[in-house]
């Protein structure tokens, strides 16, 4: 294999290989420290100015209004499905909840059990082929938030259109956040697991709006309140320290190739490109609806699920890797994050047809 290939994994995902290059020498010297890293405490006055850097740089690439509190957490983007109704909810309480996909399910299993989940949309009879519409459902009047999954990372749909509600938003981006321009204000809560689009595993960013941290509910152990965490600037226990550090690396990557408005655009052209690939010919089919279609994971299938296995097993001989679709809707998927390389997408498409030649 040559030192790097391209990439599609669904997360964790391809990281810019600048990002790589400085991690592996700060691993091991950090700042001429003489000291690795991930060796550094995390309340080392190195360490606290990678973890301001990092909040600052999140802050100005998204552009967070100043009532909103940036936490780096653990426990992945799943922790965040128990911690948001557990924080926001509490028994006897009710949120609205939209059924994308496989996230979203796992989102609304953990807020039954802590209080009501009304789900007012599902897309499941349709093999969660799209998001719904705003005039598709309707939101309860008791409901204290709607919760809503930006990108389906399984099945490659994504809300071009974020919900508009009277109610708070909270939303999981684990799959697409800073990967195209938002407006902050109408959301409670945003998160996202780091190693999709923003680093590697580890930390989970939330975003959350500061009058929401006094409504937890005093049942709720400290460790599970969004409070401890916002009190102590995410140092109320040892943070993922390497994760932050390398969030930093990539955010610093981001702004320095234009920031969010820049990678929107980079984004929107990558995807069209291998959509319009797909939709040239009837070899391939989408798996997503066209108003419904992800930037981000873009889901497809060939006439058979042993053409669909052919082209996994020859693509990774020619140097891409990651292609196979998830269990749950076989099919391939490209997963093509902020730093998955245009060419590498010019690259698959010339394979593709190549494929779809020999083979149709
Ligand atoms: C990957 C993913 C998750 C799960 O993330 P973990 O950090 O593994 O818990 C949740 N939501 C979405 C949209 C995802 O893509």
């Amino acid at each position: 294999m040559p030192e790097r290939i391209y990439n599609f994994s669904p997360g964790p995902a391809t990281l810019p290989r600048e990002v790589l290059a400085q991690a592996s020498e700060d691993i091991i010297n950090y700042n001429n420290t003489g000291m690795g890293l991930v060796e550094l405490s995390h309340r080392s006055g190195e360490f606290m100015a990678i973890a301001e850097e990092t909040e600052a740089l999140l802050r100005e690439l998204l552009n967070i209004p100043a009532n909103y509190k940036v936490l780096f957490l653990q426990g992945g983007a799943s922790t965040q499905f128990a911690m948001i109704p557990m924080n926001l909810l509490g028994a006897g309480k009710k949120a609205t909840y939209l059924n994308t996909g496989t996230w979203a399910k796992k989102a609304i299993k953990e807020a039954n059990i802590i209080a009501e989940a009304d789900v007012a949309y599902s897309s499941e009879a349709d093999s969660f082929n799209h998001v719904p519409d705003q005039a598709d459902y309707s939101v309860a009047p008791e409901s204290e938030y709607l919760y809503f999954v930006s990108n389906n990372t399984i099945y490659g749909t994504q809300f071009k259109q974020f919900p508009q509600s009277e109610k708070m938003l909270v939303c999981d981006m684990s799959s697409d956040i800073l990967s195209r321009e938002i407006d902050i204000k109408p959301f409670g809560l945003i998160f996202a697991g780091a190693q999709k689009n923003m680093g590697p595993a580890g930390a989970t960013v939330v975003i959350i709006r500061d009058d929401l941290l006094d409504r937890t509910p005093d049942s709720v152990p400290t460790m599970f309140r969004y409070k401890t965490h916002a009190d102590k600037g995410s140092m109320f226990n040892t943070p993922p320290c390497f994760a932050i550090y390398t969030i930093g690396l990539v955010l610093k990557w981001l702004k320095k190739i234009g920031g969010v408005a820049e990678i929107e655009k980079i984004n929107r052209e990558k995807a069209a490109l291998l959509y319009k690939a797909i939709d040239k010919t009837d070899f391939f089919k989408g798996h997503a609806r066209e108003n419904s279609r992800s930037m981000m994971n873009i889901t497809f299938n060939l006439p058979s699920p042993e053409l669909e296995s052919r082209l996994v097993t020859d693509a990774l001989d020619a140097g891409f890797s990651g292609l196979k679709g998830h269990r749950s809707i076989g099919g391939l998927r490209a997963s093509i994050y902020n730093a998955f390389p245009r060419q590498g997408v010019v690259d698959l498409i010339d394979f593709m047809e190549e494929f779809a030649k020999k083979n149709g």
